[in-house]
């Protein structure tokens, strides 16, 4: 708050929520109030805070308000267990699994057509370090992206407890990241 630094040292600034709560002594209860009358700021903190508590009060009751059905927790439980529970068959697992693998091989691929190109282009170039080097970092931080991207998406559907899926995933790629690797630097040794 911007006025903060304009409350005195006789503000009772921490007090006004216990003032309202009536939990002060009934002698500092007339002194805030005297304190009230003389200044804006706490005068204005108190409706603040008074506003804030009508507010949270009357939203309080309106929630008892709202009539949950009776089976409601039940309902929840069942959706959520019947979301894992899909993930749980084999054969769910097996499909994304198999999904994740044809979008990182179809990376593989995208970048195999890109690799070939720049190594028939720019053959020679690529007999200085710093290039290879920089075109090896390149493919492999594609890779990561691209896999990154898999993993996150992949991510949203898997309930947490079910790590198998993702360290198969894991797997997967890193087997993948080698090979692009091998290729490059052996495309490079040729
Ligand atoms: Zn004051």
């Amino acid at each position: 708050m911007k006025v903060e630094s304009q409350y005195t040292s006789a503000c009772p600034t921490g007090e006004i929520s216990a003032y309202i709560d009536a939990e002060l002594q009934p002698a500092r209860e007339l002194e805030i109030e005297a304190h009230f009358a003389v200044c804006e700021l706490c005068a204005e903190e108190l409706n603040l805070q008074k506003q804030f508590l009508c507010g949270l009060d009357s939203s309080m009751k309106h929630e008892g308000e709202i009539d949950l059905p009776a089976d409601f927790a039940r309902h929840i439980v069942a959706n959520a267990e019947s979301t894992v529970a899909g993930l749980r068959r084999p054969r769910e697992r097996y499909n994304a699994i198999f999904i994740c693998t044809a979008m990182l091989l179809f990376v593989l691929f995208a970048l195999g057509a890109d690799a070939g190109r720049v190594f028939s282009g720019v053959g020679i170039a690529f007999e200085q370090v710093g290039a290879v080097g920089g075109f090896f970092a390149r493919v492999v931080y594609s890779i990561f992206l691209g896999f990154a991207i898999i993993i996150r998406s992949l991510a949203a559907q898997i309930q947490v407890g079910d790590g198998s899926l993702f360290v198969a995933a894991t797997v997967v790629g890193s087997v993948l990241v080698m090979y692009v690797s091998r290729r490059v630097l052996r495309t490079d040794r040729a």
